[in-house]
């Protein structure tokens, strides 16, 4: 059975050389153990970060090791109390095609209730990242302008759609024509940007947005990020979500400073992991799968086949070949 572990850290950004494909016998499982069957896995952008060695929220990858991340798997044997066979359950787990585990910190979930991809996504951390992220720190008000960075993303779409339902006007910027239409069309944002082709985004943000900008949700910092603050009002609310154009950069890059901006408009400007709202995933879980069933809320995936295909939709990520969550069937 194969695997995929880190074969070195990238600098810069990474390609294929960084990852190693290596096959393993399974053992058998012992008490209180499970045999899982790898079903879909979800790459996301953080994952660059733990191919780094830097010190973050969250332990580096190790060099020769399986990389991790969350994943859908069928339970083929238990010795576990908690799960069966034929049970799907998802937690973080390694990048193998069958898999012994305890179990540790994995939830059922079921495939009657939603396509098992969306727990990696709209019901997983993309739909928890969106809701919380701007609830939580947000913290919208009807009739307010929202700006959303990456908006054709897993993060952005689902962002975009909770502030139309919580009733503001919603930008997005997005890599491409075709993005651009799809926030618009099928998401119901307002208003979109396609920032490869806009050559002045601070003024096409300021037309897209003539009562400037409330909330700002972040997905990929940089250059975008500063046009976005450059419009920003009174007592606006940037929610650092993410900042994967800088996630590549081998040296810092020299500072724009928008401390002037944050100053005179007594604007709030916060990061934050998922897991700081811990005690909030259930709740949001529940209010995503309420909004979901109503069809007020709808979310895409870009879905690859083959477990020999991870690596390359991790790397697609930073190229925007995705549209919605990205994910792998296996
Ligand atoms: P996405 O589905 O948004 O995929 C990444 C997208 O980023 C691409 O499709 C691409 O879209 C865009 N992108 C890539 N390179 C650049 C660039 N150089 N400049 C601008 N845009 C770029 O991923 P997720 O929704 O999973 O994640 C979105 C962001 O949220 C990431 O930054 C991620 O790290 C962050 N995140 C943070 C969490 C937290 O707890 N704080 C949890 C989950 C995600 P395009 O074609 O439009 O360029």
């Amino acid at each position: 059975t194969k695997k995929i572990l880190l074969d070195s850290r990238p600098e810069g950004t990474p390609d294929s050389s960084n990852f190693k494909f290596e096959t393993e016998s399974v053992p058998e499982i012992k008490d209180g153990e499970l045999l899982l069957k790898t079903e879909y896995v979800s790459v996301d952008p953080y994952l660059r970060g733990r191919m780094s060695d830097a010190k973050s929220y969250i332990p580096p990858f190790e060099v020769n090791k399986p990389i991790t991340s969350v994943m859908i798997a069928e339970v083929l044997e238990s010795n576990h109390d908690k799960f069966s066979k034929g049970d799907h359950v998802t937690g973080m787990m390694a990048w193998k095609e069958l898999q012994v585990s305890d179990g540790k910190g994995f939830r059922k979930v079921d495939p009657e209730k939603a396509p098992l991809s969306a727990y990696l996504g709209i019901l997983g951390m993309t739909g928890l990242t969106a809701y919380l992220g701007l609830t939580e720190i947000g913290k919208p008000k009807e009739g307010e302008t929202m700006v959303v960075s990456g908006a054709a993303g897993a993060v952005g779409s689902t962002v975009g759609q909770i502030g139309k339902i919580l009733g503001l006007r919603v930008v997005g910027i997005a890599g491409t024509d075709e993005k651009v239409e799809m926030i618009k069309n099928e998401f119901g944002f307002d208003e979109g940007i396609n920032y490869n082709t806009t050559e002045n985004m601070t003024e096409a943000i300021k037309k897209a947005c003539p009562d400037g900008v409330d909330v700002y949700f972040d997905n990929v910092g940089g250059e975008i990020s500063d046009a976005v603050l450059f419009n920003i009002n009174k007592f606006s609310r940037t929610v650092v979500c993410g900042a994967i154009s800088v996630y590549n950069e081998t040296s810092l890059p020299k500072s724009v400073s928008v401390q002037p901006f944050l100053i005179k408009n007594s604007s709030l400007m916060q990061g934050f992991v998922i897991s700081d709202f811990e005690d909030k995933h259930p709740e949001g879980v529940q209010q995503l799968a309420t909004w979901l069933q109503e069809g007020k809320l709808k979310y895409t995936e870009t879905i690859r086949e083959g477990f020999d295909h991870i690596p390359q939709a991790f790397l697609d990520l930073f190229e925007g070949k995705n549209k919605g969550k990205m994910v792998v069937k296996v």
